[in-house]
């Protein structure tokens, strides 16, 4: 899923290509498109894109009148349009522009989950963006400290859930809890100030260094692509240590560690997660996880 540096470039990718032109149009393309009924997109019609934003994983088209907040989920991209067709492949939505180009969401694979949102006034203000906590890559270490305090979880459930913290999804909290040297399953509350200042540069470190890898970029990477020491990198040697890099999945949530970088050596065995107290409930909690 694109987390927050896919997302920031691409809002500004799209900003540099887009901003100005005026909406002659907005079509959607699928039925599950569209998650508002008040204002009709109809009403950003004739208006001018101002500039696209980016509030945790969703991208905020700015069109005078409303904003369009768009959430990829998964498989969902926001490309300009060069097919010809009426019913694009995998088609979700359309945006028409004045000067004739176009802007596409599609959404891959069969969840149908990606979608538009059409906003009046502070779109920060309603949903889906109210209920968000602070964007991961803006808190301060005592804003990160107070949080950790305030939501009792298992760190890497605490890192993926968006009303905590927005913009970090799988890849990215893997590589936090790595670059921290903490277990991903360390409680939320357990941690030492030491290890809390760990955490607060490993999120600003491994943000600003997917951000520049992304702004390099000409279009939103395949998350193949993005740089990972440990995500989806089982078996591989951790470019730290050396050792291995280890899996363990818990329902459908996997989740990359190195044992020597953060468990003190220990190997966690999918069935010793009921020990470590990881209940379904802690990973079930999370909306949005990524
Ligand atoms: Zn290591």
């Amino acid at each position: 899923m694109p987390e927050l540096p896919e997302i920031r470039a691409h809002a500004e990718r799209l900003t540099a290509d887009l901003a100005g032109i005026t909406l002659a149009r907005f079509e959607p393309l699928s039925f599950t498109a569209l998650k508002t009924y008040a204002p009709p997109p109809e009403s950003a019609h004739g208006h001018a894109l101002r500039k696209v934003g980016a509030r945790g994983k969703h991208l905020l088209l700015d069109v005078e009148a409303v904003t369009f907040v768009v959430h990829l989920m998964q498989g969902g991209r926001l490309r300009p349009d060069t097919s010809k067709t009426k019913r694009p492949r995998n088609g979700v939505a359309r945006w028409h522009f004045a000067d004739g180009r176009r802007l596409l969401l599609t959404e891959a694979g069969t969840e149908r989950r990606a979608g538009v949102w059409v906003i009046a006034g502070d779109p920060l203000m309603q949903e889906p963006l109210a209920g968000l906590g602070p964007d991961a890559d803006v808190v301060t270490v005592e804003q990160l400290t107070a949080l950790l305090a305030e939501h009792s979880m298992r760190l890497h459930t605490f890192l993926r859930d968006q009303r905590v913290l927005a913009g970090i999804g799988r890849r990215l909290a893997n590589e936090i809890c790595h670059h921290a040297r903490l277990s991903p399953f360390v409680g939320t509350r357990g941690m030492d100030e030491g290890q809390v200042a760990a955490l607060h540069d490993a999120i600003a470190t491994t943000i600003a260094e997917g951000l520049a890898d992304e702004r390099a970029r000409a279009d939103m990477s395949a998350s193949k692509d993005r740089p990972a020491q440990v995500h989806s990198r089982t078996g591989e040697a951790c470019p730290v240590c050396g050792d291995e890099v280890r899996e363990i999945t818990y329902n459908r949530y996997t989740v990359n560690y190195c044992a020597t970088c953060q468990t003190g050596g220990r190997i966690l065995a999918d069935n010793a997660l009921s020990r470590l107290g990881v209940d379904r409930e802690d990973w079930g909690r999370g909306r949005q996880h990524g």
